[in-house]
């Protein structure tokens, strides 16, 4: 099939770029500003693949700014947004641990107990220090929270209400077809297959579509723009080692709920110093409310689902939280190189644009705004070659997109963030002072070095709990739960000192109840396996499975060959496995050992 431009994904950085296209490319009176050329007489003839079932069930925070959103709708706060609330009350919180289970280095220890000698003096309540300054850079006055999910239907609906634009969820992209170096257009999946791959009942090859510009929009680890990093190489020294997988519960507060609607809490230092936290509030006592978990954790069972529930308990939350119930719940992994990790923006017949660019501000902790105005530049870069006949070469797309995206305050604020995060290298008190010292000398200064890549930082169980648990334990629990074919995480969790969770049915629950009551996860049926262990005898001998650890929806199961086995079913799609193993990929130490392929399925909540 003939198209003029294909866009893969619709995350806010395609939202953006169809949102500025679609408006401007019929005059008042219907007739084409500019004319398809594959479809004479009609406006170009634009497509756009989302590989969910359907429009907003992706995840994300989300409190922004909202600058660039405000440019594109000037009436966004009062739109009537479903679970949209402006910005009220910001608070950053240094959460101490009530329990004394998780790892702090000497350091932290030492400011532990200050601020708790001290505590009579501080803003300390519920083993939390409300910070009593932060940085300009972390707040965001003035900005919204968003359902992520609410939003992105909210802007389909707007979007294709111009009759201008398709798009079509449920429908992966497989791969983007390159001739010569130069993208022309993108292949979907194929459907009717077997596990690997193979023909099966109904086969129905993926269907090519050409299109004289291929739109990139598939978020940190999307496979398209994988896909070009590796025929087209990273531009030097660039590299994409930073990750963190972000997991998030919406849930219904207590009727008595004393948080205001509009109410942002940050945290960190709990469940573990690596981990931070969110909390923002919608109105009608819903909130939103997660941790990330960063690829620089270096815990071989670095698992979110059992840590987000101890981070819910923590006297500080828990108050307002206790009586709450789920509304759903999801994972989705935030990539956290920024500028670090930056691809080739353009080359003949495709740009990239959102987070998969590198535009995630990673001091700001912002992704969505930037990832917009990126695809809000593509979009008025793609009108002017239009209007002017000019093909969208590589040199006309730098002229155009990359040069109004260089001008851009992402540009601006991104280079601020470069390496702000560098010092999370090594250890999180250098990180937190990095990060402050990049914000507050606009990024003159940073500490630390470059990311190296997670495989090389992860310690095998033995090594990461020596002096908590015997290594005589470890193979006990071990054998154990291979017998149950389970995780290990929960027992380490266990046999190192963390309570156990007082399930209550309602927002404290296993992780599979959680999956079918707050996930909702499907997988239709004859697709290919989207998650595939590359070299199987690397898995045998592996000593930090945390493929099977790290899994946010315990589809990555030990297995029964030595081998793990994967249960699409149960894929939330998080991808948090493509940076989640601890051995090298030999044919690309960039890489690892899994692949982490499109596939179609995942959660079913538009409210994430
Ligand atoms: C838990 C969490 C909390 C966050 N909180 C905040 C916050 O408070 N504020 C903020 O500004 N940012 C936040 N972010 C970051 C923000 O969500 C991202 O920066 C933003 O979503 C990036 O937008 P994008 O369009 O580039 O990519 P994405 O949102 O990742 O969208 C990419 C889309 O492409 C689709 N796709 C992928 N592969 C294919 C394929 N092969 N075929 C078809 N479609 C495909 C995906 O399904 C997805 O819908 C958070 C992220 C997470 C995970
Ligand atoms: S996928 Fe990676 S982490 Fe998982 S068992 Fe194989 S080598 Fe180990
Ligand atoms: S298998 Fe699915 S749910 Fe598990 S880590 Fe990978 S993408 Fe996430």
């Amino acid at each position: 099939m003939d198209a003029d431009i294909v866009c893969v994904g619709f995350g806010p950085a395609t939202a953006g770029f169809l949102t500025t296209l679609s408006k401007q490319l019929t005059n008042a009176d219907g007739t084409p500003v500019v004319e398809s050329a594959v479809m004479p007489g009609m406006p170009p003839q634009v497509l756009c693949y989302e590989r969910a079932d359907d429009i907003g069930f992706g995840v994300s925070g989300v409190v922004t700014k909202a600058r660039a959103l405000k440019a594109s709708f000037p009436e966004i706060k009062t739109a009537g947004i479903p679970m949209a609330a402006p910005v009220g009350e910001e608070k950053v919180l240094y959460l101490l641990d009530p329990h004394g289970a998780s790892r702090r280095s000497a350091a932290l220890r030492l400011a532990d107990s200050l601020i708790r000698a001290t505590k009579f003096a501080l803003p300390v309540e519920n083993h939390a220090l409300n910070l009593p300054w932060t940085p300009s850079f972390l707040h965001k006055h003035d900005g919204m929270i968003l359902s992520m999910g609410q939003f992105m239907q909210w802007v389909g609906a707007q979007v294709q209400s111009t009759g201008t634009v398709q798009i079509w969820p449920g429908t992966p992209v497989g791969e983007a077809l390159v001739e010569e170096k130069k993208v022309i257009g993108v292949r979907l999946l194929d459907q009717g297959v077997d596990k690997k791959g193979n023909p099966s009942d109904g086969f129905t090859p993926g269907m090519d579509i050409h299109a004289a510009l291929t739109v990139i929009g598939d978020g940190p680890v999307g496979p398209i723009g994988r896909q070009l990093d590796e025929q087209f190489g990273l531009p030097d020294g660039k590299h994409i080692r930073d990750w963190a997988v972000g997991m998030k519960f919406v849930m219904d507060l207590p009727e008595d709920t004393t948080l205001k609607p509009g109410t942002v809490l940050h945290t960190f230092g709990y469940p573990e110093p690596e981990i931070f936290g969110f909390l923002y509030v919608h109105p009608d006592r819903v909130a939103s409310l997660g941790i990330f978990v960063p690829s620089w954790f270096d815990s071989p069972a670095r698992t979110a689902y059992r840590y987000l529930q101890h981070w819910m308990l923590h006297p500080y939350l828990w108050r307002y939280l206790k009586g709450g119930k789920l509304r759903s719940w999801g994972a989705k992994t935030l990539g956290e190189s920024g500028k670090h990790g930056e691809p080739h923006l353009t080359g003949d017949g495709y740009a990239r644009i959102g987070e998969g660019s590198g535009s995630t501000n990673v001091l700001t902790g912002s992704g969505v705004d930037e990832a917009w105005a990126t695809g809000t530049q593509l979009a008025e870069a793609v009108l002017e070659l239009l209007k002017a006949k000019k093909p969208f070469t590589k040199q006309n797309l730098d002229e155009t997109y990359v040069k109004r995206r260089r001008a851009s305050w992402v540009e601006a604020e991104g280079r601020v963030a470069e390496k702000s995060r560098d010092g999370f290298q090594k250890g999180v008190a250098t990180g937190m002072i990095g990060m402050a010292l990049a914000g507050l000398t606009n990024g003159k200064f940073s500490l630390g070095h470059a990311p190296v890549q997670p495989w090389k930082r992860i310690p095998t169980v033995e090594d990461y709990f020596a002096g908590k648990i015997s290594r005589e334990e470890i193979a006990k629990l071990r054998e154990e739960c291979k017998t149950k074919n389970v995780s290990l995480h929960g027992a380490l969790m266990d046999k190192a000192g963390w309570p156990a969770i007082p399930f209550d049915g309602q927002l404290l629950m296993s992780h599979q109840d959680a999956l079918l009551m707050g996930g909702k996860v499907q997988a239709p049926h004859g697709y290919a396996d989207h998650v595939v262990f590359l070299h199987p005898e690397l898995c045998e001998k592996c000593g930090a499975r945390i493929c099977i650890e790290a899994c946010s929806g315990q589809a990555i199961t030990p297995g029964e060959t030595g081998v793990p086995a994967f249960d699409r079913e149960k894929c939330v799609h998080c991808g948090a496995c493509l940076w989640n193993c601890s051995q090298a990929n030999p044919e690309n130490p960039e890489r690892m050992n899994i692949a982490f392929r499109a596939g179609t399925g995942g959660l079913h909540s538009a409210e994430n």
